[in-house]
């Protein structure tokens, strides 16, 4: 791997701020809307590519920064802290934008890379079928070659910006069933190519982001599409899965850390017995316990992307970094949700749109690697 330039802690420091103001003061202000809507605001993910938040470690050569896992790691943090769901935008604008910088022909990455880091499109990936979760190397989509072409055919689902993507890193049999994660091949497949229909699942949370199938129905790609050499396909998604549960982990934990102090602000201004709540142990004991959880997990997470920056592969443990991280959300959101819901007798307060989003994510990295 090619080594990045160290980032400096000034230059640190300056993105995660520019990443939290923009987070606090254009992302939280209208996000029930968006997630109502179940659609992004296309202006404000133009607008963060603009401010260098979408990957900003890819490579100069494509559009990014050229910086660090772990720098990018703070601003997905930082974004989630304001809007869990537009954080999906920079995790898997990482994740897509390496398996693309790393494995696509140079044409087609300098089509799409820059595209994805300017936040001019969104690119999903489609790995689950119907019958295989978790157990992606027993999928079953076809990519036949034809000449210079491929023609796909099958079905994916459970994909997220399944109907707002602009493009798709598609995961096909090229080898036969026998074959297992040898017979996998990735492709590009661009969103409005003859072939391909979409439709949309209903989902308890993350409706911002949504999650759909894709059918395709013969649809053809010139081989110049294929991501890297054909069998190799499952080994660049779950190279890609390693670190991007470091991601989607720091997305749970900016959410976390946002209702933690949420909660933090009602105890000091809620009263009874004639001082706040925040006076009582019973009550801060909680959540000062859920803030070392939280600290924890985000050190978990920047450790698993900084092993990635250095190169060196990801110890199998690590990969249950997303285990852990999500224990904590789910355990913090059940605490700190009830000081606030039970006592404010109502279900309207931010933090509580997290408890749906929060269930939704819990499935969302479950893979075997083999
Ligand atoms: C919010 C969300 C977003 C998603 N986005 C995408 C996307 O963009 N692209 C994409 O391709 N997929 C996406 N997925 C699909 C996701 O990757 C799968 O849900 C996941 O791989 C699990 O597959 P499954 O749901 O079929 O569960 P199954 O594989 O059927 O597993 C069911 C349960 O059994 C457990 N299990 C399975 N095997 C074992 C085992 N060997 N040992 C112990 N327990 C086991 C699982 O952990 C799970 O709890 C998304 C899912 C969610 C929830």
């Amino acid at each position: 791997m090619r080594a990045e330039p160290a980032v400096t802690d000034e230059e640190l420091a300056q993105l995660r701020e520019t990443a939290r103001r923009f987070s606090i003061e254009e992302l939280r202000p209208a996000y029930q809307t968006r997630e109502d809507e179940g659609r992004f605001d296309r202006v404000l993910i133009r607008r963060m590519g603009e401010l260098g938040l979408i990957g900003p470690e890819l490579p100069a050569r494509f559009g990014g920064l050229g910086l660090t896992n772990v720098a990018s790691g703070i601003v997905v943090e930082q974004i989630a802290y304001g809007d869990f769901n537009v954080a999906y935008v920079l995790s898997s604008g990482s994740l897509i934008g390496q398996i693309l910088a790393q494995h696509a022909s140079d044409e087609l990455a300098s089509l799409w890379v820059p595209r994805i880091v300017e936040g001019d499109a969104l690119v999903a990936i489609a790995v689950t079928e119907p019958d295989t979760g978790s157990d992606a190397a027993r999928l079953s989509l076809k990519a036949v070659r034809k000449g210079d072409r491929y023609v796909l055919s099958g079905e994916k689902t459970s994909i997220s910006i399944a109907d707002q993507a602009e493009a798709f890193v598609v995961f096909a049999r090229t080898g036969t069933k026998d074959e297992g994660a040898r017979g996998i091949s990735a492709f590009l497949v661009e969103a409005d190519r003859p072939g391909l229909s979409r439709s949309r699942l209903a989902d308890l949370g993350s409706k911002a982001v949504g999650r759909g199938s894709l059918f395709f129905d013969d649809l053809e790609i010139p081989s110049g599409n294929r991501l890297g050499p054909e069998g190799r396909g499952f080994v660049q998604v779950m190279n890609g899965f390693d670190f991007n549960r470091a991601f989607i982990g720091l997305m749970c934990i900016g959410a976390a850390q946002a209702s933690l102090d949420e909660t933090w602000r009602y105890a000091v201004d809620r009263q009874a017995f004639g001082a706040p709540i925040s006076s009582y142990q019973g009550v801060t004991f909680p959540l000062a316990d859920l803030e070392a959880q939280l600290h924890a997990a985000r050190q978990l997470c920047l450790h698993t992307l900084s092993l990635r920056d250095a190169g060196a592969p990801t110890p199998p443990r690590l990969r249950c970094a997303s285990c852990s991280r999500r224990e904590p959300r789910s355990k913090q959101f059940a605490s700190a949700c009830s000081p606030m819901v039970t006592m404010a007798g109502r279900w309207t307060f931010p933090i509580s749109s997290g408890c749906a989003t929060s269930w939704v994510w819990r499935l969302a990295t479950a893979r075997r690697r083999s």
